[in-house]
């Protein structure tokens, strides 16, 4: 008999989960709140596990696992290694994740006095809720593309969904803030003794900021190849003390601060 008629089999859609560790929230809401295309996007995949948005949720396996936050406790620690050894691909999803970010600022404060200020009781800190040195989620488990951000624009997740769903490898943006600002045809804002610094930060939000005359503050972290010496001379240069540099650096990029060189101490 013929098959003409037989309805044509469906690719399985890839399953994904979207999890979050400590952080804020907002890099997940960036996902959610993605106006046109979610949808359609949400059509091609079977979001298996999104605590955030849904009430039912499925454990692995996934075929990929979108993870926000840092790692500072026990219980973050369990969840992610959960989450990798459950997941072919991992994304570190916002700079929390990628470079520990402003929940990372912890460690450049004695720990006992961070822990006196925030809590009024510190005996729940036990357990999975015994805190642990903030870090980036690489430096426990393996990751495999990391988009940074707080939070990562919008593009950024529908280049990365795209690229998926075309059994691509994602193309994660590698290029300065300024690469974007020049082409918006932007006025620099160096220029005007601001203390921007798109030179060194990896770009991939459009140059939101200066954009709107507001200096780059550094969000995305430095870029994997910056030459940050260079940069620090450059800013300096233009009237920029390294105070400033280096409490903007400590914000987005602290845990990763160590690795900036010694410029900065
Ligand atoms: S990277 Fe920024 S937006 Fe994302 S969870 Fe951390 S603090 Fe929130
Ligand atoms: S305004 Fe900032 S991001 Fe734009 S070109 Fe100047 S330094 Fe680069
Ligand atoms: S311009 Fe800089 S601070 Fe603003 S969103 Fe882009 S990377 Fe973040």
């Amino acid at each position: 008999m013929s098959n003409f008629f037989k309805k044509k089999e469906e690719k399985p859609k890839p399953k994904v989960a979207i999890h979050s560790i400590t952080g804020c929230a907002g890099c997940q809401l960036v996902i959610y709140f993605i106006r046109d295309k979610l949808l359609e996007i949400l059509g091609e995949i079977d979001l298996v596990s999104a605590p955030m948005i849904k009430g039912k949720n499925q454990p692995g396996p996934y075929d990929i696992c979108i993870v926000e936050g840092m790692v500072a406790s026990e219980q973050d620690l369990e969840h992610l290694k959960k989450w990798r050894e459950e997941s072919k691909i991992l994304v570190a999803w916002g700079t929390c994740a990628t470079h520990g970010n402003v929940p990372g600022i912890k460690i450049f404060e004695d720990d006992e006095k961070v822990e006196n200020t925030v809590y009024d009781n510190k005996s729940n800190l036990t357990g999975k809720n015994k805190p642990v040195k903030p870090t980036p989620i690489e430096q426990h488990v393996k990751v495999d593309f990391s988009i940074s951000g707080c939070p990562p624009a919008e593009i950024e997740f529908m280049r990365m969904m795209q690229h998926f769903l075309m059994g691509m490898k994602p193309r994660v943006y590698n290029e300065p803030v300024c690469v974007e600002c020049t082409l918006n045809e932007n006025l620099c804002l160096l220029d005007d003794g601001k203390e921007c610094l798109g030179p060194m930060i990896r770009g991939g939000c459009n140059a939101l900021c200066p954009n709107i005359n507001h200096p780059c503050t550094g969000c995305h972290g430095p870029l994997e190849d910056a030459n940050i010496p260079q940069v620090i001379k450059l800013l300096e240069r233009n009237g920029i003390s390294k105070e400033l540099i280096k409490q903007r650096l400590q914000k987005y990029a602290g845990l990763k601060f160590e690795e900036l060189g010694t410029e900065l101490r």
